[in-house]
């Protein structure tokens, strides 16, 4: 194919990514997003297989055939609770990918005596970030696996050590502008930014992780950027900038919605509060059970519901019975709405994936700002599986570590319904006085069960 027309067709494939991120926006535009990044990737792929600078295909075979063996398990078998990790592992694989490209460049260039300086700031950028990327993404797989401790691993000087890794990172790229040939020193940066990684993730506590899988996202794009300047090809700098800025973009607006500074979500060790501090937080008082019977009775007679899934739900893979449990509240005539939190689960848009995917209608679906006005006028809220982002101590309580979280309004509500296993807490290992309100009565079981003993019990009240 003539090099216009794959510089065309590169063009159509970034105008491709760029509509598909639009979309996905949306939950109700989400798929056709996804569908549009596809085509767009299979237009890149299709053009860059006619470069001229492709000396044999059988390796190219190879490799798209082990990547489709990997991929398409992870595509279709991975749990919708284990995606965080499934894109970290998927961020570990492209930055391998731009670390080897920028591996074997520079071997090429060096055995072939044409390393220049310009191309080793592009190959330099693109091992460090690919480097970092590979084995922080690793690490953040393992911890949310649980292959590795969850916990934050915190030593002292720990971030002084990272800042000597980082600026001896940064000596080595600049010692190689000056002295390309200096193969050993290209090695040591690449071992350091992999070391780099490793510790940047150890203190992190797994339940930050997402916001961590979002910013390493950013670093592959960036590493993808240095890729397409090292050997000059455009959608790979175009998809770069892309995946970088919306890594980031996306990184700041979670630890905003967890009102954490980004700072304090990559040092701050968030989850190794001691027990002082998460006994000062101590909710007072006592937890009011109740039967499916009992809560049943009250959604039966209720005239409008609002439904607060939250990360028990996900465990549960409880999101068909909410929806179902819903569709027989609707049909005794009251108004059911879902309430929508930005950080409920453990992944950015975690429940709006769950409940679309259980065939709740978009526009039932209500974004926390929206909601909050209507919580007054509801007569159940029914909590499953949410803990952090139902707490009012994030309101009234400036000791409590979720101080200053925006949470949804359930106890607005004229009752409140919680379903939980028991009294665990969340994410952020506060107690929660929702838990205690005398409005409030708990359903204690797993959230698929209750789900369906509240349903049956709904049915015949
Ligand atoms: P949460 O605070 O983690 O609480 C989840 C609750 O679900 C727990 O209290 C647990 O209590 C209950 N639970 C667990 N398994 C269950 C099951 N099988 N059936 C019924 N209940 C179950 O969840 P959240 O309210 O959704 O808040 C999310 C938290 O994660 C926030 O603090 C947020 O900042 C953080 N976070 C979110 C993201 C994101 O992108 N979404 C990223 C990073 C961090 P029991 O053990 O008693 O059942």
């Amino acid at each position: 194919m003539n090099e216009i027309l794959i510089q065309l067709a590169y063009l159509l494939a970034a105008f491709l990514f760029i509509t598909a991120l639009r979309a996905l926006g949306r939950p109700d535009s989400a798929r056709r997003g996804m569908q549009l990044a596809a085509f767009g990737m299979a237009v890149a792929i299709l053009a860059t297989l006619f470069q001229a600078r492709i000396v044999s295909y059988e390796w190219i075979v190879v490799g798209a055939a082990m990547g489709a063996i990997a991929g398409y398990p992870l595509g279709m078998w991975v749990p919708m609770t284990a995606m965080p990790q499934r894109i970290a592992l998927s961020h570990a694989f492209g930055a391998l990918a731009a670390t080897l490209v920028g591996i074997g460049e520079y071997t090429i260039g060096l055995s072939g005596g044409t390393l220049v300086r310009s191309n080793l700031a592009a190959l330099g950028l693109e091992v460090f970030f690919g480097g970092v990327t590979v084995t922080g993404s690793l690490m953040a797989f393992g911890k949310l696996q649980e292959i590795l401790p969850g916990q934050p691993l915190i030593f002292r000087g720990q971030n002084i050590l990272n800042a000597l890794l980082l600026a001896a990172c940064c000596c080595c790229a600049v010692w190689l502008i000056a002295f390309p040939t200096h193969a050993v020193i290209f090695s040591v940066m690449v071992a350091l930014a992999a070391l780099l990684g490793i510790l940047f993730v150890l203190p992190i506590g797994g339940a930050d992780m997402p916001v961590v899988v979002s910013l390493l996202n950013s670093y592959a794009g960036l590493a993808a950027v240095a890729t397409g300047f090292a050997i000059n090809n455009n959608i790979l700098i175009i998809v770069g900038a892309l995946d970088g800025l919306s890594g980031l973009i996306l990184a700041i607006a979670m630890s905003r919605a967890m009102n954490r500074s980004f700072a304090n979500v990559l040092f701050g060790a968030f989850g190794s509060t001691d027990a002082a501090t998460a006994a000062a937080a101590a909710a007072e008082g006592e937890m009011s059970r109740t039967t499916a019977e009992d809560a049943a009775l009250r959604l039966a007679y209720a005239a409008r519901v609002i439904m607060v899934p939250g990360y028990g739900l996900a465990v549960s893979q409880a999101q068909h019975q909410m929806r179902e449990l819903g569709e027989l509240i609707e049909k005794r005539g009251a108004d059911v709405r879902y309430a929508i939190h930005p950080v409920a689960g453990r992944m950015p848009g975690h429940m709006n994936v769950l409940l679309a995917e259980a065939g709740v209608p978009y526009d039932k679906l209500i974004d926390m700002d929206e909601i909050n006005e209507r919580f007054v006028e509801a007569d159940v809220a029914i909590v499953v599986g949410a803990n952090d982002v139902v707490n009012p101590a994030a309101r009234t309580n400036p000791a409590s570590p979720v101080f200053g979280m925006p949470i949804l309004k359930v106890e607005d509500a004229k009752s409140v319904l919680v379903l939980k296993r028991g009294k665990g807490k969340g994410f952020s290992g506060v107690e929660n006085d929702l838990f205690v309100d005398p409005k409030t009565s708990m359903l204690f079981g797993d959230a698929r069960q209750s789900l369906l003993d509240l349903a049956l019990q709904v049915k015949v009240a």
